[in-house]
């Protein structure tokens, strides 16, 4: 069944256009990476798909909801109900230990202390680095930082991670076991995961492949597997 949908999207940044009308479905517990060229606007897409950027023209559904409308408030408290993201530099807070990021979301929709403070211990656990509740950003490898960022996305239990280039930022090992950790995670949790990339292996995870060009579907719908640039 269908979760989201982005029907003749259109965005520009002043005159430079990034989405010249995209039409895109995204089924409920599927996989989906976007892919293209750098430049393409698929950074465009997932922002507007996420609710944080607004089209200039089209159409944004979220289940039943067409949301493209709604305004800045709205859309904010839908992302912070239902959405999860996570950026290519996790963006944690320096100052604050791992185990205190991820507990962060949930303060902010309102559990208490301990209580979030115990979620968080128990995804650092699942990720493999409990030891490292009372580290602070600065003090981890960045695969660390990724996984703490990604515990964080998923903390409280998104319908959706929207993920743009989440491991661009990591040699190719730390790559992998974190992009091993964030599919796994989503098919436990049943969540549905929008996946940005321009790397071939990368979108090898993904279920399902939706390839940009120029602002647009690319006709060719070969792909970056298709392309035979993922061996
Ligand atoms: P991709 O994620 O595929 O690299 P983007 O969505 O980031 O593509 O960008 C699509 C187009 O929009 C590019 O031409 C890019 O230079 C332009 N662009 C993206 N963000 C901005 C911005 N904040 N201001 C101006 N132009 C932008
Ligand atoms: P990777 O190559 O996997 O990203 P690094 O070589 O960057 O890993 O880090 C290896 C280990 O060293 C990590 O466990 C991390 O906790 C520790 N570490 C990395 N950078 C720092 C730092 N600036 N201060 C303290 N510890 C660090």
């Amino acid at each position: 069944t269908q979760l989201l949908y982005g029907r003749g999207i259109v965005k520009s940044y002043g005159k430079t256009p990034a989405l010249r009308g995209v039409t895109v479905q995204v089924g409920e517990g599927e996989i989906v990476a976007v892919t293209g060229p750098s430049g393409c606007g698929k950074s465009t897409l997932l922002l507007c798909l996420a609710g944080i950027l607004r089209p200039d023209a089209g159409e944004i559904g979220y289940r039943d909801r067409r949301i493209d409308g709604w305004s800045e408030a709205a859309r904010a408290r839908l992302r912070r109900g239902e959405f999860g993201v996570l950026f290519q530099f996790g963006q944690l807070v320096a100052e604050m230990p791992a185990a205190e990021n991820i507990a962060l979301p949930l303060l902010l929709a309102g559990a208490r202390r301990r209580e979030a403070r115990t979620a968080a211990i128990a995804w650092l656990e699942r990720l493999g680095i409990a030891h490292l509740a009372d580290s602070r950003p600065g003090e981890m490898s960045g695969g660390e930082q990724q996984r703490t960022a990604l515990a964080r996305a998923l903390v409280t239990e998104p319908r959706i991670l929207f993920a743009d280039e989440p491991t661009g930022a990591l040699d190719s090992l730390a790559g992998e076991q974190v992009l091993d950790q964030l599919v796994r995670l989503a098919r436990e949790q049943r969540t549905t995961v929008v996946l940005v990339t321009h790397d071939a292996r990368v979108a090898g995870y993904a279920d399902r492949e939706i390839m940009l060009r120029d602002g647009a579907l690319d006709p060719s719908g070969l792909g970056l597997s298709g392309l035979g640039l993922s061996g």
